[in-house]
């Protein structure tokens, strides 16, 4: 395992972290458990979480893990977040979070899935970044850091006036020109990146075809590749990949251990085959879940991903086939837009509803 710098805490973490939203059966406490216990012995150290996954079931499995974790005798650490809007929200939360976890003091505390910078400055407003570093000064918590899906200048701006000793932020071989100035800008300030959805929500990994020019050579797998392409940068403290079973842990560590950095003209190349489409992909990460009238826009948005991939317009089978769905859900959609403010990829959904329909109007 490759372990790198935290930013400036002093803490050392695997070049791949556990994320811990994809439990395949979340219910089964023992059998979740073991697979921190799996992961920690293959050397990973990095466990995240956050306090909705699974309704807090995922920090209660941390929570149930933690004692077999501690016999172990290596060194660990916790990750968790909290979307709370106003201090005593925060309170609340990481009261929850410590119980859960069954710990003191949270290692890494993110302040949750910030959209936008109003989003940041609402938050700001209501006094939830000086809760944060109270809880940190009452020892409650050991390092605070912010998660976030906004653009990458955006970040890069925020960053010239806020200080947190780490980001963890969405970036793959997909999306990352989108990100890039916000990585640059973490990188600069010597702060912890660590980056979620590293294999773009299973897209790179289902479309080998559409996605092989990351490959650098015939013995990569595509998980391999789209992790090397990350570790090539030395800026990147680690890559969080949402386990469901052992098999996923066997194969992220094996692809840290072929790992040889990306020479600057291999990168090169792989940045130049980027093709724009790619920037703008659904990752199937769920925050569109708010719809007023239920409508599943991500399973929408993730049919429309094929449609970028192979120009092949087959949204109808696949909401179909996969989801039992019709394009007439659409007709339910009263265009409020609330999809659109908080799709972490900032995708022009209505847009792509509109291309759909028009689509199936033509057939
Ligand atoms: S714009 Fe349509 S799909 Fe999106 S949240 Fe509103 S009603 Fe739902
Ligand atoms: S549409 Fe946006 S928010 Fe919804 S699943 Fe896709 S990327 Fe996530």
């Amino acid at each position: 395992m490759i372990y790198r710098e935290y930013g400036k805490t002093g803490k050392k973490i695997s070049a791949v972290g556990f994320g811990g939203m994809r439990f395949e059966r979340p219910d089964d406490f023992d059998r979740s458990a073991e697979m921190l216990v799996h992961a920690l012995n293959k050397g990973i150290n990095y466990f995240d979480t956050a306090t909705f996954y699974f309704k807090g079931k995922s920090e209660e499995i941390f929570g149930h893990a933690r004692s077999e974790l501690v016999r172990t005798g290596k060194n660990f650490y916790y990750s968790t977040k909290s979307m709370a809007k106003d201090r005593e929200s925060v309170r609340i939360d990481v009261e929850h979070s410590l119980k859960r976890m069954k710990v003191d003091s949270i290692d890494f505390l993110h302040v949750w899935c910030v959209l936008t910078p109003e989003d940041f400055a609402a938050r700001k407003a209501a006094g939830v970044i000086d809760e944060f570093r109270k809880v940190k000064e009452e020892g409650l918590a050991k390092h605070i850091s912010i998660s976030t899906h906004m653009s990458g200048n955006e970040i890069r701006d925020l960053f010239e006036h806020e200080e947190f000793e780490g980001v963890t932020l969405g970036y793959c071989a997909t999306n990352f020109p989108f990100r890039e100035a916000g990585l640059k800008a973490a990188i600069e300030k010597n702060m912890g990146a660590v980056i979620m959805n590293p294999l773009g929500g299973g897209t790179i990994v289902n479309n080998p075809e559409a996605f092989s020019f990351i490959r650098m050579n015939e013995e990569q797998s595509m998980v391999d590749a789209a992790l090397h392409f990350l570790l090539s940068n030395k800026g990147i403290t680690s890559a969080l990949v949402g386990f469901s079973n052992k098999q996923q842990i066997d194969e992220a560590v094996a692809a840290v251990e072929s790992f040889k950095p990306y020479t600057a003209a291999e990168s090169e190349r792989l940045k130049q085959s980027i093709q724009d489409d790619f920037q703008s992909m659904c990752t199937t990460c769920g925050y569109c879940n708010v719809c007023p009238v239920n409508i599943p826009v991500w399973a929408f948005m993730e049919s429309f991903n094929h449609v970028l991939l192979d120009g092949s317009f087959k949204v109808a089978e696949r909401l179909k086939w996969h989801w039992a769905l019709k394009i007439n859900e659409l007709d339910r959609c009263t265009g409020c837009r609330q999809c659109e403010e908080v799709c972490t990829q900032h995708l022009p959904i209505l847009q792509r509803f509109e291309l759909i329909r028009q689509n199936a109007r033509g057939k």
